[in-house]
């Protein structure tokens, strides 16, 4: 078990980091999307293709609004309720919107 610093010394280099890792994410599905939608001629994969095709985008566009909350500087508060989203929790999902219990209603 390992107690997070969450003193504001670090914040600037938490902050690039959590970019440089949003930025090399979106560029790795960018690629992604790029390959998926190359026309491989086969019919038969275009139905699996289809759905990783949807995961990917909608995958971008949590990327892109993370990024664009963190230069709006919303970056890490609830959508939904304004409460701070854990860092623990943005450290295993970077670009969450909603903190836990607002992202349980969301699914449910
Ligand atoms: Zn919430």
């Amino acid at each position: 078990m390992s107690e997070r610093m969450s003193t504001g010394t670090h914040d600037r280099q938490w902050r690039t980091e959590l970019e440089a890792t949003l930025t090399h994410e979106f560029n790795t599905q960018t690629a992604r999307l790029t390959e998926l939608t190359a026309d491989t001629g086969d019919p038969a994969e275009a139905h699996t293709k289809a759905a990783l095709i949807a995961a990917t985008r909608q995958s971008l566009e949590q990327i892109t609004g993370a990024l664009r909350r963190l230069a709006a500087g919303s970056y890490g508060s609830c959508e939904r309720c304004g409460t701070a989203i854990p860092p623990e929790r943005l450290e295993i999902l970077p670009h969450a919107r909603f903190c836990v219990p607002c992202q349980q209603k969301q699914n449910g």
